[in-house]
């Protein structure tokens, strides 16, 4: 494995001027010494006030939640892959089902925010995952199978670190739902071999991150999927207690 695991937190569209670089100095204090890899990922605007907090922070990196698709001037609202950099963001999230869903956003424009990313050298978390009704129809691989390839079909990758992959049903998202153990090991094994026919040995140390309602109540659940490279949390992650609280049980049930 390329790096033992790495918890991200999703701040959504939460907070507001100050509150960002509070949040962030509080994670930086409670996450002291910790060995797991934390990855922070505020609203664009945010950026400024917590890239001024985490710089020097050795275990917390900064992450941006969405990239435009081109690098054109002429494209109102967006956030370059450029800018990102400049503030200091070595992640970005990539195709989350809240802008697959609300954006609009198709797999070619997925696959675009990564090129983008790679030619400014972030590593993009490419979000996969099923919807309820797609899973009730028995579709969930099919699903994943079709993101993953559209992604990364034409995707060359020097090392590991230039991917992290990160499964998020849907219906897990802020619903408390998570999946059974089984339904999860399914997709990892899935998106594993994946990884593995596509990119040969690199394959098996590409990180897989699960994501959907993991709190500290249920951040051991799954840590016996030894494919499992990291948690993408969303809600747990605006309480500095509850994001450091699932990586301290991460790090002592998987004694790293
Ligand atoms: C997410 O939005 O990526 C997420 C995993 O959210 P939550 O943890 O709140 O389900």
């Amino acid at each position: 494995m390329y790096s033992p695991f790495i918890i991200a937190g999703n701040w959504k569209m939460s907070g507001g001027r100050g509150q960002w670089a509070t949040l962030a100095r509080e994670i930086t204090q409670q996450a002291q010494g910790l060995r797991v890899e934390l990855a922070i990922f505020p609203p664009f605007i945010a950026l400024p006030e917590v890239e001024a907090v985490l710089t020097g922070s050795a275990t917390i990196a900064l992450g941006a939640q969405d990239v435009a698709f081109k690098d054109v001037v002429a494209s109102t609202g967006e956030i370059s892959a450029s800018m990102l950099k400049g503030y200091g963001c070595q992640y970005v999230l990539v195709g989350h089902s809240e802008r697959r869903r609300d954006q609009h956003e198709n797999n070619i424009m997925v696959a675009e925010k990564i090129r983008q990313c790679h030619l400014h050298r972030m590593t993009p978390i490419v979000c996969l995952g099923e919807t309820q009704a797609e899973r009730a129809a028995g579709k969930a691989i099919e699903v994943i199978d079709l993101q993953f390839l559209d992604a990364i079909e034409t995707l060359n990758i020097s090392e590991p670190a230039d991917l992290v992959l990160a499964y998020e049903p849907v219906w897990a998202i802020g619903s408390g739902q998570t999946p059974t153990l089984d339904q999860l090991a399914e997709v990892f094994r899935f998106l594993r071999a994946s990884l593995v026919a596509k990119y040969d040995e690199m394959g098996y140390d590409i990180r897989i991150l699960y994501g959907g309602s993991v709190s500290p109540d249920n951040a051991t659940a799954y840590l016996d999927i030894q494919d499992l490279g990291g948690y993408l949390v969303g809600g747990a992650a605006l309480k500095a207690s509850s994001f450091v609280a699932i990586a301290q049980a991460v790090q002592s049930y998987r004694k790293l």
